[in-house]
């Protein structure tokens, strides 16, 4: 999985094409990935503590990895993860500006 929890992600697909926002979760498993603010499903909501009254909430529902792309923090292009070893360890970077995205 080359998108993690906390990336800043370009929606590339789909209705939501064009989207910026933050990773809130990534799903390996499924294959998907969780975006702030982008596939907003309502979803009725039973009261809660929180919520006493309940009713309609919005709330992220995941969406497919290809379609979405990775920013690149320090050149702010969508870009694709490259790999490679720095100190022993598996660093992602930026296949653009070449600079490593996990610090
Ligand atoms: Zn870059």
């Amino acid at each position: 999985m080359n998108i993690r929890k906390g990336d800043t992600v370009l929606v590339i697909s789909g209705k939501y094409k064009g989207a910026k926002g933050k990773v809130l979760r990534a799903i390996p498993r499924e294959n998907r990935v969780v975006v702030e603010r982008v596939n907003l499903q309502k979803k009725h909501q039973r009261p809660t503590k929180d919520l006493p009254q309940g009713g309609i909430i919005e709330r992220e529902g995941p969406i497919h990895r290809s379609a979405v792309m990775l920013v690149c923090p320090e050149c702010s292009r969508p870009i694709r993860v490259g790999f490679k070893f720095m100190d022993g360890k598996k660093v992602r970077y930026c296949r653009k500006c070449g600079e490593a995205i996990d610090k």
